[in-house]
């Protein structure tokens, strides 16, 4: 039998199958979660700049609309298959049903290697898988994101070619965008900014006062360093930071916007002048309130999750908590925001621009913020009332929150017998 551990889909299978045996509804309500309603596989033929023919495989797949259209982003990754776009869809639809927004999960992506497209390449695959799967995606279907490799220039021509097909521009295609043809402002500090929202909440919840708390963040990208940004803003104690290249440690806390200035000078955060050098593995184990992972899957492990000694974990990036670390955490007391949560101010801010677009009226970046922060919030909470009233870590309890909402929803459409 496949080892349920390893294969993305086998796994957003087993949290489905869990959370229906949890809520004790029916199987009926697995059987339409454990796979996508509809999914695609096309040929993405381009002409290469030497005129030759390169045929790539793309994908979409649509998980469950029963909330509303289908939302997830595109990947362009040689390792884009099947099982790996069908996984993600499945954990759109938990992301989107958790955060309620009003749609379904959805993924896409193409097998290919960026690093070896030209611009006008990569221009002519962005067009052509748009024109591939045309029929099956439209503001009120299907709406792509950028995911791995994939961008807001990228974006822009897929909503330009969605828009010459239809005829009329359609900017609620796609969210993403640049600014100039409907993106959203906030959009690019949203996941950041999101995670640092949904955990401030959570230490709210656990008495613990955000302001004055000591945090460390694995990871200075984009992610890791709006985290950074945000809760030095907040009045936290940012006592560590890292990239692929070690971490910084102050035990005064690290003045970030110094920290940003120095890192868009030197691009790299070794040398900072005001802080002393650590590991990564150093800056896991440190004695915080706050630990964000916002770099790589897999870095809390069953190795070093007994030395973790922060009291909340807020994933930053997709997968860094193994579901061994997590049974330790969970034991020793540590809650984990889950990634589901954690980084779904992007998902969350994508919605408002769709909003934006369908409705021909641009907020401010304020005001995004803000209602960013009720969506985060409000997770939380439900999220947080399902952990105690189950028992189980945050994790499950996200999939509880998702699977009962998305349950309702095919009840109450007819769905169910
Ligand atoms: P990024 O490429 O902008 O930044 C990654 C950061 O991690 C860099 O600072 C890099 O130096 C650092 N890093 C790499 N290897 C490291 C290591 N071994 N130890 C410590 N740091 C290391 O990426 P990002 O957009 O910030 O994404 C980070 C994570 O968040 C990924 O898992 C991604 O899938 C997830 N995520 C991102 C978004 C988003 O909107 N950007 C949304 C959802 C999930």
């Amino acid at each position: 039998m496949a080892d349920a551990s390893l294969n993305p889909y086998l796994r957003a299978q087993q949290s489905f199958k869990e959370a229906v045996e949890v809520l004790g509804v029916e199987m009926a309500v697995y059987d339409l979660l454990k796979q996508p309603l509809r999914f695609f596989e096309v040929a993405v033929p381009v002409v290469r700049d030497d005129g030759s023919l390169a045929v790539f495989r793309g994908y979409r797949s649509q998980h469950n609309d029963a909330l509303g259209p289908t939302k997830g982003g595109l990947r362009f990754h040689p390792d884009v298959d099947a099982d790996e776009v069908k996984a993600l869809s499945m954990w759109m639809t938990v992301k989107c049903a958790l955060l309620n927004l009003p749609y379904g999960g959805g993924k896409g992506g193409v097998a290919c290697d960026v690093d070896v497209l030209s611009d006008r390449e990569l221009e002519r695959l962005s067009r052509e898988y748009i024109r591939a799967i045309s029929l099956v995606i439209g503001p009120d279907k299907d709406i792509p994101a950028p995911d791995v490799s994939t961008n807001s220039q990228i974006m822009a021509w897929m909503v330009d070619e969605y828009s010459r097909i239809r005829g009329e521009n359609t900017f609620g295609l796609i969210t993403g965008k640049p600014l100039i043809i409907g993106g959203s402002a906030g959009r690019v500090k949203a996941t950041g900014r999101g995670l640092v929202f949904a955990t401030r909440q959570l230490a709210h919840a656990l008495g613990i006062e955000f302001a004055g708390s000591r945090v460390a963040v694995q990871g200075f990208g984009n992610v890791g360093s709006v985290a950074a940004e945000i809760c030095f803003q907040l009045g936290a104690r940012v006592v560590a930071v890292s990239d692929k290249d070690g971490g910084l440690y102050a035990e005064e806390g690290i003045d970030v916007q110094k920290l940003l200035a120095f890192k868009r000078e030197h691009l790299s955060l070794k040398g900072y002048p005001e802080a002393e050098f650590i590991t990564n593995q150093q800056l896991l184990e440190l004695p915080v309130d706050i630990l964000f992972p916002a770099a790589l899957e897999n870095q809390i492990t069953a190795d070093n999750a007994h030395r973790i000694q922060a009291r909340i974990v807020g994933e930053g990036a997709n997968g860094p908590t193994t579901p061994e670390a997590d049974g330790i955490l969970f034991d020793k007391g540590v809650m984990v925001v889950p990634d589901v949560l954690g980084n779904a101010g992007g998902v969350t801010v994508s919605y408002f621009e769709w909003v934006q677009n369908q409705t021909r009226t641009y907020w401010s970046e304020d005001e995004v913020n803000q209602r960013l922060e009720t969506y985060m919030a409000k997770a939380m909470i439900a999220m947080h009332e399902m952990h105690e009233r189950f028992g189980v870590t945050l994790r499950k309890a996200a999939y509880l929150v998702a699977v009962a909402r998305i349950t309702e929803a095919m009840r109450v459409r007819g769905w169910l017998t």
